[in-house]
């Protein structure tokens, strides 16, 4: 008889947004002709840039000729795309990654998920806590957390608290860590690390032997000088650092689908044998094995988003969101409660008044404000006392629903 994975059913069923909607649901139920202001949601609003449709259109026709047809193109993408990239996204910063170490995705989900394949399942992982849940559940899966216990905290895995204490800044971990997650701008937080704060990791991996896997998704947000867009920024990052970039809240690709990521030649980590390989070398086997390429189509519109127009556009789409967060964070700030994060990020981060717990303070903005958010306590036990606000909604909806809460 086949025998399955035992680390999948380890992994308790995420109820978190199962139970947002049965709650949600509940309470239209009771309140026909409430209004109901969805502020949960993580997923973008506004349509896809012109430019990138425009390339989309294009690519399609090229698709109905022979003469221009494309069929299966290289896994790691097309050069225009990984040109692009180096081009915009690094080079322009003065940062030197070339186009083989780039390789681009259907996105950022599937390569933060998928990296552990390239690690012993021997590693020991720290996670920041909040953290977007893909982290903690795909280690589950390769068998690096160990067992979970009540609360949904995993035996193996190494929590580094971001709270109002520490500032949302981790502090380096007791035990030797040799896998770190960092994302920032942090998604649930919305909060940011300096180049400084961001630089202790770096020299941490550098004297550990460990390697950063930097989760950038958000990094088109950031409105500070001091806060980095890339780890490449910080000297010696190129030695210890993966980095995850994506198309999806940057651009509105999020149904599009297109993301990369950056595994520079210079980071190795060691054989069973005690023999440095370029981990480089070792994700593109694997990229290539699992992996048939994103969509010519798609790769184009990607391309697009660095074209003039499209840089334009995609600004554009980013100050949208941004002006939403700056309206959040100030409202609820104004509406006398604490907030963190909203600034480089369309997060933000609102501690429940009076003691109150996620889910407390969950029900009360449903009941009370008919705005449904998420519970903190959803992305880690460090969430535990807070709600995310999203600045993925409309602007109508966002101005009412801070107009709810000053009451
Ligand atoms: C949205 C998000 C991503 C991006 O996922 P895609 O698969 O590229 O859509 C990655 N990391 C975090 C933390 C996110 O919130």
């Amino acid at each position: 008889m086949a025998t399955i994975n035992d680390n999948f059913i380890k992994i308790p069923a995420t109820y978190l947004f199962s139970e947002i909607a049965k709650r949600v649901a509940q309470h239209k139920e009771a309140n026909p002709n409430a209004k109901v202001i969805r502020m949960g949601i993580g997923d973008v609003s506004l349509p896809l840039p012109d430019a990138a449709v425009d390339a989309m259109i294009k690519a399609a026709e090229e698709q109905r000729h022979a003469e221009t047809f494309r069929g299966y193109g290289p896994e790691q993408g097309y050069a225009f795309l990984r040109d692009a990239i180096v081009e915009n996204d690094f080079k322009s910063r003065g940062l030197s990654i070339d186009a083989d170490e780039i390789f681009v995705s259907d996105g950022a989900k599937s390569d933060t998920g998928n990296i552990g394949d390239i690690f012993s399942t021997n590693n020991r992982v720290a996670i920041t806590d909040p953290s977007y849940p893909v982290y903690v559940d795909t280690n589950a899966m390769g068998g690096r957390a160990g067992e979970p216990n009540n609360q949904n905290v995993w035996s193996n895995l190494i929590y580094l608290p971001c709270n109002a204490e520490n500032n949302f800044v981790p502090q380096l971990p007791q035990e030797k860590a040799d896998l770190i997650y960092l994302c920032y701008p942090n998604n649930p937080t919305g909060t940011t690390l300096t180049k400084a704060q961001l630089k202790v990791w770096v020299d941490y991996a550098k004297a550990n032997g460990s390697v950063i896997l930097f989760d950038a998704a958000y990094e088109a947000f950031i409105t500070e000088d001091d806060v980095p867009h890339s780890i490449y920024e910080i000297e010696g990052a190129s030695e210890v650092a993966i980095e995850f970039r994506s198309f999806s809240k940057t651009a509105g690709f999020t149904g599009t689908r297109c993301g990369y990521t950056v595994v520079p030649k210079g980071v190795t980590a060691l054989s069973e044998s005690g023999e440095k390989v370029q981990l480089n070398k070792l994700w593109n086997r694997r990229h290539s094995t699992k992996f048939n390429g994103t969509s010519y189509v798609v790769q184009r519109a990607a391309e697009a988003t660095y074209s003039a127009e499209g840089k334009k556009q995609v600004k554009s789409l980013i100050s949208f969101y941004t002006e939403n967060a700056r309206i959040i964070r100030e409202g609820l700030q104004k509406a006398g409660y604490t907030v963190y994060g909203g600034v480089n990020a369309p997060y933000v981060w609102a501690k429940a008044p009076q003691g109150m717990g996620s889910w407390e303070y969950f029900d009360y903005l449903l009941k009370e404000k008919n705005i449904v958010t998420t519970p903190g306590a959803g992305f880690g036990l460090s969430g535990e006392g807070f709600v995310r606000f999203s600045a993925f909604g409309s602007r109508e909806d966002t101005l009412e629903a801070m107009k709810r809460l000053e009451k």
